[in-house]
Parts: structure tokens; sequence; C-alpha cells
């Protein structure tokens, strides 16, 4: 499992999303709009469709999570895309791009 998906998971992506945004996320990875463009051991990029879209980023430095999304709403915390990629991590949650 590589270790940036240590970080994904409900209680720790809780600890760092406002439950809205973090149900908004979890509803968008649901309904299949998250596709998983990269993901290796310290990075995970997607790509979110939401009313436009957006690409979401999260990566490892110096052992803390750091992320980014074009959205530009995911300074203080992940944004609702931010989290659905996360999410889309989740086993059976999306498909990855082959
Ligand atoms: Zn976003």
């Amino acid at each position: 499992m590589p270790a940036i998906d240590a970080w994904f998971d409900e209680k720790t992506l809780l600890d760092m999303a406002p439950p809205d945004v973090f149900l908004r996320g979890a509803s968008a990875a649901e309904h299949g709009s998250v596709q998983i463009l990269e993901h290796d051991a310290d990075h995970l990029r997607a790509r979110v469709e939401d009313t436009e879209v957006l690409e979401s980023e999260f990566w490892l430095s110096d052992g803390k999570l750091r992320w980014s999304c074009t959205c530009g709403a995911a300074e203080a915390h992940p944004c609702e895309h931010l989290v659905a990629s996360a999410l889309a991590t989740w086993p059976g949650e999306a498909p990855s791009v082959e």
C-alpha cells in the first residue's frame, strides 16, 4: 500500500476537512466523478468532474501531507475535490487509468 494512503482514511480526512466539505467529496466519489491519474507512494493526482473539470493533487513533503486543487479553494483545508480524490483510492471506489 502506498505510504500516502495512510492519510486517506475517514478519520484523518475528517480531521483535515470540514464535515460539509467531506460529505460533498464523498458524494462526488460515489457518483464516479473521479478519475485517478497518478497514484504512488507519495503522490496522488486525480481528475474530478464538477461543474468544470478540476485537477486535485496530494503529495508528501517532509512526512506531511500537502495538497492543491485547480478550483483554488484548497488553502486552509482540502476542498471537496481533494476529499473525493482521496476517497477514490479506496478499493472499489473508482476505476484507475491503466
Ligand atoms: Zn477543489
